[in-house]
Parts: structure tokens; C-alpha cells; sequence
């Protein structure tokens, strides 16, 4: 098992080995005169932006290559003395992030659903004074698999050095996390098997005989709570003796199998698990009826083999799930699954804007007084007029907008938004939604990834690797911005309140925003239908989706976790953005070319589509300047008004009301902005998610396209329509 690379994938930080020098003599001859040979250790020290060129240290000096160069050194992984490496595998949801972060005290992200870790993560940690790797892999129900994110995970198992491998089973369900350890112990690798969620498995009465099934496997077995603080440091425990792989194989198959297993092991020299694997490959390419009985025996030999241990050493009483059963039942009812779904989003959206009512208002205090004492200090050392005007009234008054308005309801609606998932809806959402999407011709999981999207698209275009099937998962990709993000949402929640339900009525503003919300899936599974119609024609693919148990979430972990790793990031983005376009907003407020401001100049050239549109120059421009991040949209349109007009109590919807209408806002104006904050294109990280995810520029063309052109067509539409009846 050997860990190949070349410099130009190499980490910063990391060090590693140089194999092999891909070069003509000459150059060869070169490069080894300064350092750089075969079995030559070598710490990637940096990557200039962009990835060429990298600077790194061999024999004590730093040179630097470009990528193209780099691609050429081909290297393995140094592994540090007195260290170890541990794997985490496991199905989907059993606990392996909860583990990771445990050990590693990082914060990769846990949630009760399938399919929430599409990328593996590596940390760090010690152990009696070893150095420890961990490194989590996507969830995985068998190594032969071939959808995308299981094979990430069979490749890192099966390819990177490590000393053991932690298969992580759910004790509540150990049949196939056995499953799997029995496939790993069949490529002869090192496993402990680790048997989480105990506390569940007791309460529903669930015993398992650890010894029974250590002694049935012939490999350690421990068992634990990985929520409970320290319970993961049992692994590290089991792992800390050498862990060794079985000698027998723990599977037998027909001797027919067995005999033909035997001939590819011998002729070709490979192991018994690459024997296996190639009978399998060959009853895929080949469906004659022999190799489908091979493909037929192998995964049934694994999972009787799961199902006998699992009979022997687990005793799991019919009483146990009851209660996820009646649950499920209720919530996923013909009668009830509509109304509780909208109720649920009503609920989230009230509790967002009345829990944001009151830090609001004090942060908007805070952040007036702020001003007004950075205007005194400034007069107070003679800071000129123009330094203090962009200083002040352009970046801190931008910023200090986007603070007051923007963290109060994210700082509720991500908490609320995460315990939605821990408790484990998400998967009852997409089994309720699955109708709609499978009348759309697309896949029933589109609803996760689109869940994901209102918590930040960049996020919901990334989950779309659940889908397996590649159509799918495009129209998934392409549509997801079309749900709003939480940067979107407190532009929507301020519009909203300050000219449809008025301040105080929080309900009511719940209510349109859950109507908002609901137009925004409608428009999903709009697009949705049309692209599968059109460009992206198929059959719809089969849909899997795991219930997972509802579980008992986590509150103080998630209100510190989402406050922490969602909020701050979402509001630092906008901080980062907001500052300098807030300074550009005020410079082109304040530089006049004959007698008008290059700001109104901008907005005039833009005035006549905003006007097709039911807006003006003013928002549009802010649209446009908002590509870095959707959230400054409406702090840029506050800047950009506040050059003409003084807003001393900003931060305050009424104080908004006013500025709005005293320059040209009306219900229209409201009503069509509303709409183009729903529907218009992704920010820029979106886009380059989609770039990375799909490696096509035409793709990342389309992923912008349409949610513009949807956006354009409604906003324009609803403007005539309101100009029809005379509003
Ligand atoms: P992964 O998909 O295997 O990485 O699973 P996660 O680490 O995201 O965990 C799935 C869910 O199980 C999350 O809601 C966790 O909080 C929960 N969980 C993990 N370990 C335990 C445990 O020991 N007890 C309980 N009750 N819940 C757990």
C-alpha cells in the first residue's frame, strides 16, 4: 500500500520522499547538483496563489519550481517517526465525524442523515507521546462500490498507509457496518472494529456480546458513546498495541469460487481481495450466468457471514425503533406531511425573526454609537473631511449595517437550521418531497442538497455528489441556487418587514416569507422538470434514501458550533466584502464629474432596465457589485442612497422604511426586489464550487445563466403585471 504523489499535490507543511525524478538526463543532472534526488526528503513550504510556483526545503534549502515542473518529481509520504495512522471507515451515519472530531478536536461537519461527508479530512492528535493521523472517509457500504464518494472512500482505505483501520458500526443496526469490516479483513487489512451509539442501542434495550463478537471476528472490538467526552480515546487505546491483520481469511466461499480465487491469486500474483474484486469486475462486464452467480455468492457469503455473527453476539428486542416508527408515521402521513412541513418552516422563520427583533435593535445602538464616537475622535485629531467621510461614513456605516441586520437572524435561523438535522428531519423532508422531484424526473435526494442550498449554496452544490446519477445531479447542481441562501435572508426579512407586515408583526412576516420560500422550491422543481425535459433527458434513477433514527440533538454543541463555524463565517464573508465595496460606494458617491456623482452616473446608465424590472439603477448596480457575496446587496443599496440622504438610526426598519421611500420605493419597488432577491445569480463562491464540481466553464456558464434568466423573467414579469393593475 504505497501513498503516491507528485510535488505539485503536495500539502504545505507536509513533507514527503522524492521516488522518482520524471526528466531527461540533462535535467536530471541538474536538479540532483541542487539537492533533489531519489530517497531525498523533502516539507513543501508555499503555493503561490493559483498553485505555481511551490517553494520547498531539501537538505536545508528552499528553492521554488513552477507546477508544471513540480508535476514531475514524484514523491511518497514521509511518515514521521514515532507516528501512527488510523482510518476511520464506516457506513454513512454511524458516528465517524463525531469520532474524528472527538480525537481530533476538529469540527468537521456531523448531522443525523447519509451522505452529509462527501470529502475525507485529516487530523491530528497525541497519544502517550505518539503522533497520530486520522483520517475520516466518506461513508461506504462496501469497497467494490461505484458511486462517487464510496469509491474516494474504498481508495483512501485501500491505498494510504496506516497502521489500522477503526470500522465504525452503528450498535443499534451492526449488521452491515459488520458487513463491511468482514470485506476489510478480506484484503487483509488491520481492523478494530469500533461498535458506537451504545447509549441508543441500551435504550432501546439492544445487548451486545462484545467478547462473542470479538472472538467471531478475531479482531479487537470496543464499544462507545462517541458523543460522550472522552469515550473515542478507547480507540486509541485498542489501537495502541500493533493491530494485525487476520491470517486466515475470514470468508469462505464454494469451492468452485474458492478454486478460481485460488487460480487468479497464483497467476496474477495479486491478493485474495483483488482476486475477489476482478470475479466481481467480470461478472459486471460479462453477465453470462456463471459470473452473475460468482457476483451473486460473493456479497451473499459477506452478508450471511454479517448475519450469523450479528445472530450470535447481538440481541435486539422487537420492541426497539418503536418510537422512530410512530414518529415517522405521523410526520410522513398523507394527512399530515403537508401541513406539518409548512408548519415546521413557519415556525423556523417566526422564531428567526422574533428571537433577531431585540439584538437587532441593540447592535444597531451599538453600532450608531460607534459611528458617532469615531466622528468626534476624528474631528478631534484633525482627520481631513474626505479621510473621515470614507473612513466612517462609507466603510464603518456599510459594515456596521450588514452587523445590525444580518447576524441577529442568522445567529437563529443556523441553530434552529441544525437542529433540524440532528434531530434527524432532513431525510423525512426528502422522502415527503420525493413525489414532486420523481414528477420532475429528478432524484428525491435534489431535496437534501436543496436544504443544504438555504444554509449556503456553495455548501448545497457540494452535497449534490449524494446523487449517483450524473443527469441528476446536474439539474441538482444548476437549480440549487435558485433556493435562497442565509446570506439572502435578511434582506428578504427586512423588505419584508418594512413594507408587507410592518414592524412587530412578526407572524405575519413569517408567513410571506414561508410563501417566498415555498416559491422558491416551486421554481426549483419548475427548472427542475424543464431541464429534464430538454438538455438533461434521461430516465430518472432509482432512489435510496436511509431514514436514520430520530435522535436526541446535541443543543449546546449546536448552538456553539453553528454560531461558531456558520455565523461567524457567513458574517465574516460579508464584513470582508462589505468594507471595501461600502469605501467604493462612498468614493463613487463623493467624485463628482460635472456636478453629478460618478454613483449617479452608474445608476442612471443602469435606471432604464431597472425600470423594466420594477427597480432603478440604484439596486441593480448593487445586484451587480453583490456577485462577491449576496449578502451586501442591500447594504450596498443603503450606501449608495446615503449618499444623498442622512441616516442617523440605521439599523432600525423604520429607519429603512424612510430612506427606502425617500428614494423612490414603493409596495412595487418592494415586490419586484423581493423577487430578484430570490432569483438572481449565484455569488462567486457558488460559481466556483460549480466550476470545481463539475469541471466545466460551460456548466459554471449555465449555473449562472439560469437563475439570472429565471430571476429577469419573473421580476420583469411581476413588474408589468403590477403596472397592469394600476400598483
Ligand atoms: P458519520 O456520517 O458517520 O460521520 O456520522 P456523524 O458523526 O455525522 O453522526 C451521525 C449522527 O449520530 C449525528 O447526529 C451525531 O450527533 C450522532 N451520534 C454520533 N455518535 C453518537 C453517539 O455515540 N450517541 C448518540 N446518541 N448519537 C451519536
Amino acid at each position: 500500500m504505497d501513498d503516491e504523489l507528485t510535488l505539485a499535490e503536495l500539502p504545505v507543511g507536509c513533507s514527503a520522499i522524492i521516488t522518482e525524478i520524471e526528466a531527461d538526463a540533462a535535467e536530471r543532472a541538474r536538479l540532483s547538483q541542487l539537492g533533489l534526488t531519489a530517497g531525498t526528503e523533502l516539507i513543501c513550504r508555499l503555493r503561490a496563489a493559483g498553485g505555481s510556483p511551490v517553494a520547498f526545503s531539501v537538505r536545508g534549502v528552499t528553492f521554488a519550481l513552477r507546477d508544471t515542473d513540480c508535476r514531475r518529481i514524484r514523491l511518497r509520504a514521509a511518515r514521521p517517526k514515532n507516528s501512527r495512522t488510523y482510518l476511520l471507515a464506516g457506513n454513512p451515519n454511524v458516528g465517524k465525524s463525531t469520532v474524528f472530531n472527538a480525537l481530533t478536536g476538529l469540527k468537521q461537519h456531523t448531522g443525523n442523515w447519509c451522505g452529509k461527508t462527501v470529502t475525507g479530512a485529516v487530523g491530528h492528535c497525541t497519544y502517550r507521546g505518539q503522533h497520530i493521523t486520522l483520517i475520516d472517509t466518506p461513508g461506504t457500504c462496501s469497497l467494490r462500490s461505484e458511486t462517487a464518494e464510496e469509491s474516494a472512500a474504498a481508495e483512501v482505505l485501500l491505498h494510504t498507509p496506516h497502521d489500522c483501520v477503526f470500522c465504525i458500526c452503528d450498535a443499534t443496526a451492526p449488521e452491515r457496518g459488520i458487513r463491511l469490516a468482514l470485506e476489510l479483513l478480506e484484503c487483509g487489512e488491520p481492523v478494530i472494529l469500533a461498535v458506537n451509539l451504545m447509549d441508543e442501542a441500551e435504550r432501546q434495550g439492544i445487548r451486545i456480546d462484545r467478547a462473542l463478537l470479538s472472538a467471531q471476528l478475531g479482531i479487537p472490538v470496543v464499544t462507545l458513546s462517541a458523543r460522550k467526552k472522552g469515550a473515542a480515546r478507547a480507540l486509541l487505546d485498542a489501537a495502541a498495541d500493533t493491530v494485525l491483520p487476520p491470517e486466515k481469511p475470514p470468508l469462505r466461499y464454494s469451492e468452485e469460487t474458492e478454486a478460481e480465487i485460488c487460480r487468479i491469486t497464483g497467476s496474477e500474483h495479486s491478493s485474495r481481495f483483488a482476486a475477489v474484486s476482478a470475479l466481481l469486475q467480470k461478472a459486471r462486464q460479462n453477465p453470462d450466468a456463471e459470473s452473475k452467480r460468482t457476483a451473486a455468492e460473493t456479497e451473499r457469503v459477506l452478508l450471511d457471514a454479517a448475519h450469523r455473527i450479528c445472530a450470535a453476539a447481538v440481541q435486539i428486542p422487537p420492541e426497539a425503533g418503536a418510537r422512530t416508527r410512530l414518529a415517522d408515521r405521523l410526520l410522513t402521513g398523507p394527512l399530515l406531511r403537508i401541513p406539518l412541513m409548512l408548519l415546521l418552516f413557519l415556525l423556523v422563520f417566526w422564531l428567526t425573526l422574533v428571537g433577531a427583533n431585540y439584538p437587532s435593535k441593540w447592535l444597531a445602538a451599538g453600532c450608531s454609537a460607534l459611528c458617532a464616537a469615531a466622528k468626534t475622535a476624528a474631528g478631534t485629531i484633525g482627520l481631513p473631511q474626505w479621510l473621515s467621510g470614507a473612513l466612517i461614513d462609507g466603510a464603518l456605516r456599510g459594515t456596521g449595517w450588514v452587523v445590525s441586520v444580518m447576524l441577529p437572524p442568522m445567529a437563529v435561523f443556523f441553530p434552529l437550521f441544525t437542529l433540524l438535522e440532528d434531530v434527524g428531519l432532513l431525510p423525512r423532508l426528502a422522502f415527503n418531497a420525493d413525489r414532486c422531484f420523481a414528477r420532475c424526473h429528478a432524484c428525491g435526494k435534489q431535496c437534501l442538497t436543496m436544504a443544504m442550498g438555504f444554509g449556503c449554496n456553495a455548501v448545497g452544490v457540494t452535497e449534490c455528489r449524494i446523487i449517483q446519477s450524473r443527469r441528476e445531479r446536474l439539474i441538482a447542481v444548476l437549480t440549487n441556487a435558485l433556493v435562497p441562501c442565509n446570506g439572502r435572508f435578511p434582506a428578504l426579512i427586512a423588505v419584508i418587514t418594512c413594507f408587507f407586515a410592518g414592524t412587530g408583526h412578526s407572524l405575519r412576516a413569517a408567513l410571506l416569507l414561508t410563501v417566498l420560500i415555498a416559491l422558491s422550491i416551486a421554481v426549483t422543481l419548475l427548472c427542475s422538470a424543464l431541464l429534464s425535459r430538454t438538455v438533461l433527458r434521461g430516465t430518472p434513477s432509482s432512489f435510496v434514501l436511509e431514514m436514520p433514527p430520530f435522535r436526541r440533538p446535541q443543543l449546546l454543541r449546536i448552538l456553539v458550533r453553528s454560531v461558531l463555524d456558520r455565523t461567524v463565517f457567513v458574517l465574516g464573508r460579508a464584513v470582508v466584502t462589505a468594507a471595501p465595496v461600502s469605501l467604493l460606494i462612498w468614493v463613487l458617491a463623493n467624485c463628482r464629474i460635472s456636478e453629478q456623482s460618478l454613483l449617479s452616473l452608474l445608476a442612471g446608465l443602469l435606471n432604464p432596465f431597472g425600470i423594466l424590472l420594477g427597480l432603478d439603477g440604484v439596486i441593480l448596480l448593487a445586484f451587480l457589485l453583490g456577485l462577491p457575496a449576496n449578502e451586501i446587496v442591500l447594504p450596498v443599496a443603503v450606501t449608495a442612497y446615503l449618499g444623498c440622504t442622512a441616516l442617523t438610526d440605521y439599523g432600525s426598519y423604520a429607519a429603512l422604511h424612510t430612506l427606502l421611500t425617500a428614494n423612490g420605493w414603493t409596495l412595487h419597488t418592494a415586490a419586484c426586489f423581493l423577487i430578484l432577491t430570490l432569483f438572481h445569480a449565484p455569488c462567486a463562491t457558488t460559481l466556483l464550487t460549480v466550476r470545481r464540481e463539475t469541471g466545466s466553464r460551460r456548466l459554471t456558464a449555465a449555473a449562472f445563466l439560469l437563475p439570472s434568466v429565471v430571476g429577469i423573467l419573473l421580476t420583469g414579469g411581476l413588474s408589468a403585471l403590477l403596472t397592469l393593475c394600476g400598483l
